[in-house]
């Protein structure tokens, strides 16, 4: 709890929630950003028995800041991308290097939204709103 409320001392990466709003914690009390990175010492964040390295977490955050991503810079999704960093490393062995397919279905996902957006907003108001609520039978 105490690492959480300290979370304000480091900058907030505006990409997925792993290492910000939570952390994971293994049997022994060991700390790292996610469930999907558990274990990799690469990722180990400290311990909750001896406290956290706030170093090593400033650096993660640092380097998953879509501002700073490899292939993320330019993308016009990169500061609402859920991405997975997991995914990345697990893909590439590089947090920063984005997953093409990964990529194609972040955009995909959007599309369809704003697709569905457009629709709502532009499709005509049903009978019943039209005509103040009242049902007309
Ligand atoms: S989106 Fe990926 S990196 Fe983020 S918490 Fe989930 S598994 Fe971990
Ligand atoms: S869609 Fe891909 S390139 Fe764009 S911000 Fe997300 S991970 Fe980065």
């Amino acid at each position: 709890m105490y690492a959480l409320a300290n979370l304000h001392r480091i900058k907030k990466a505006p990409y997925c929630n792993g290492g910000t709003q939570y952390l994971t914690v293994s049997w022994n009390g060991d700390i790292y950003p996610c469930c999907s990175l558990a274990g990799n010492q690469k990722f180990y964040l400290g311990n909750v028995f001896q406290g956290i390295d706030y170093g090593r977490w400033k650096n993660l955050l640092e380097q998953i800041d879509a501002k700073n991503r490899n292939g993320c810079r330019a993308c016009e999704f990169r500061m609402i991308c859920p991405g997975c960093y997991a995914v990345s490393f697990l893909a590439n062995g590089d947090v920063t290097r984005p997953v093409k397919a990964f990529c194609q279905y972040i955009k995909i996902n959007y599309e369809v939204a704003r697709k569905l957006l457009r629709y709502e907003f532009l499709r005509p108001a049903p009978e019943s709103k039209r005509n103040g609520g009242e049902m007309s039978v």
